[in-house]
């Protein structure tokens, strides 16, 4: 039985390793599960057309999710490549900036979509959003940091006047234990549809397949996604 049978989670699904892992645990979680996504003018927006094949797959591969995936939207966010120049928006090299970040960072992005799904969510009646914003292993982004979600969610509760939950499954997971996270919820089915399926690579690259996926294998996230991969494979 799933512990929020009689509940409806808005799951923010890019169509990226981690959130199609925030996927799987909420459709094993909540008796009903909807989707939202963004467009902003990102560089990999090969990964719009992985989500829609990532949904497509999750319907017909696994029935006892298919009953309960719901609707899914994608918003189109593009102001925020109206407002910056950022790698993951602009053709720019990938490279560090003066304050320590990479280039590829989106200021105020994940506050920005957290802010939209909390809206969209209210207009649903919905009650619980999940993320897959990670602390561990990540790039150092400040916008996926534990206590960021958390200042967030209070700020949507107070300013909605509502109990919003925000759930963040992967925030103490590396890159391996995503992996056997996936495995756990659905076996090599899940971790197959992981690796053919999802998108990672920061330059959109779909052209080179690998044992973890596709991508060009040298950007910080390809680099990530093979270290993880290699891991979990070692520890099974
Ligand atoms: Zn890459």
């Amino acid at each position: 039985m799933a512990m929020f049978a009689d509940q409806t989670a808005l799951v923010l699904f890019s169509g990226g390793q981690d959130s199609t892992v925030c996927l799987a645990w909420a459709l094993e979680r909540f008796g009903h599960v909807e989707t939202i996504g963004f467009s902003y003018g990102q560089r990999h927006h090969v990964e719009l057309d992985c989500r829609q094949e990532v949904l497509r797959k999750f319907r017909t591969q696994f029935p006892q999710w298919a009953e309960r995936l719901g609707e899914d939207r994608v918003i189109d966010a593009g102001v925020l490549k109206e407002l910056g120049d950022t790698a993951l928006t602009s053709d720019a090299e990938i490279k560090m900036t003066e304050a320590g970040l990479p280039n590829t960072f989106v200021p105020g992005r994940n506050i920005l979509f957290l802010t939209l799904a909390g809206a969209l969510a209210y207009r649903r009646g919905i009650r619980h959003l999940v993320a897959g914003m990670c602390q561990t292993d990540d790039a150092g982004y400040p916008d996926c940091r534990d206590e960021t979600i958390k200042a967030t969610q209070l700020a949507l509760q107070l300013g909605l006047d509502t109990r919003l939950d925000v759930h963040t499954p992967l925030m103490w997971t590396d890159k391996k234990a995503t992996w056997q996270l996936a495995h756990k919820l659905a076996g090599d089915e899940l971790v197959e549809l992981i690796i053919e399926h999802t998108h990672t690579c920061y330059k959109g690259d779909r052209s080179q397949r690998h044992e973890w996926g596709y991508g060009c294998g040298a950007c910080p996230a390809c680099e990530l996604r093979a270290k993880g991969y290699e891991a979990y494979r070692l520890s099974l």
